[in-house]
């Protein structure tokens, strides 16, 4: 009998702690708001580009 069951664990993005159930998927509402926090500054720091690359165009290319 080997113990592999600490693979199956779920853990939490942010600090890698087994996650607790009322948090989920995060350990804590702490780390809940860390990864929030770090969502949204990706979000804001991402360039729009998708509105220099219109779909409208590929799509007239299969008509
Ligand atoms: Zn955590």
């Amino acid at each position: 009998m080997t113990q592999n069951t600490s693979s199956k664990i779920l853990r939490c993005p942010v600090c890698k702690s087994p996650r607790q159930h009322e948090f989920r998927p995060f350990c804590s509402a702490r780390c809940k708001q860390i990864d929030l926090n770090r969502w949204l500054s990706e979000v804001y720091s991402f360039p729009v580009e998708e509105e220099q690359n219109p779909i409208e165009s590929q799509e007239e290319g299969l008509k």
